[in-house]
């Protein structure tokens, strides 16, 4: 902690899937089999790589490009359906509900903010039994014309919760998302889990496990 006893960073926005909530398995297995059963062969390792942290508009657009032609107009219904039905077994990523905890005891704000849509947010958030300590700070790049690596979601949720984007700090686990940060001005901390801490070299930091993150706060 720096200064005169005032707490840094004074908001902690968190992505949502594979930061908050161990979601990303599920969801780029899913659209892997609904893009290669379109036309578009894909693994679930090449769509955590050009998917991972982007919006399902950024997701199609991208698509169809390599595609050469539209995807099925219910392609995004048909995931959010197998997703939603996954959903049923969802776990938090483990430590996070600590550092959630840590961060209660501290008296330091939190918020989400997310590619996902509200609803998708909020059916991970409740089934993981998260959803009481978010609720009414809780962000989507529905809510914004340009989603991550644009820093709008991240600098709309900073004005919602009053907070000046250099007293942020972002967790996130996708380049998309660290790019977003790095563009708003906010510190960034990269969880690596999934993602190669390589791909993550912008963010002020990287970690590994959950555990790790109090103390990285706490020096920000
Ligand atoms: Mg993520």
């Amino acid at each position: 902690m720096r200064g005169s006893g005032v707490a840094y960073p004074e908001l902690v926005i968190f992505d949502n899937d594979g930061v908050l909530v161990d979601s990303e398995r599920l969801a780029n297995t899913i659209l892997a089999e609904l893009l290669t059963d379109a036309g578009l062969p894909y693994t679930f390792e090449e769509a955590v790589r050009d998917f991972m942290g982007g919006s399902m508009v950024s997701m199609r657009t991208k698509a169809e490009a390599r595609l050469g032609s539209a995807l099925p107009a219910d392609l995004e219904d048909r995931y959010h359906q197998r997703l939603f039905d996954g959903f049923a077994t969802l776990q938090a990523v483990p430590g996070v509900e600590a550092v959630l905890d840590a961060l209660d005891a501290a008296g330091t704000p939190y918020c989400v903010a997310s590619s996902g849509t509200h609803q998708r947010i909020r059916t991970a958030l409740t089934a993981v039994g998260f959803w009481s300590r978010f609720e009414g700070r809780v962000f989507s790049a529905e809510d914004v014309a340009h989603g991550k690596p644009a820093p709008d979601l991240f600098l709309h949720a900073a004005a919602a919760l009053d907070t000046k984007p250099d007293r942020c700090a972002v967790i996130e686990d996708s380049p998309l998302g660290v790019a977003a940060a790095n563009a708003a001005g906010m510190t960034v901390f990269g969880y690596a889990a999934m993602t190669p801490p390589d791909r993550l070299a912008s963010a002020d930091a990287t970690f590994h496990e959950m555990a790790a993150l109090p103390t990285l706060l706490d020096r920000s």
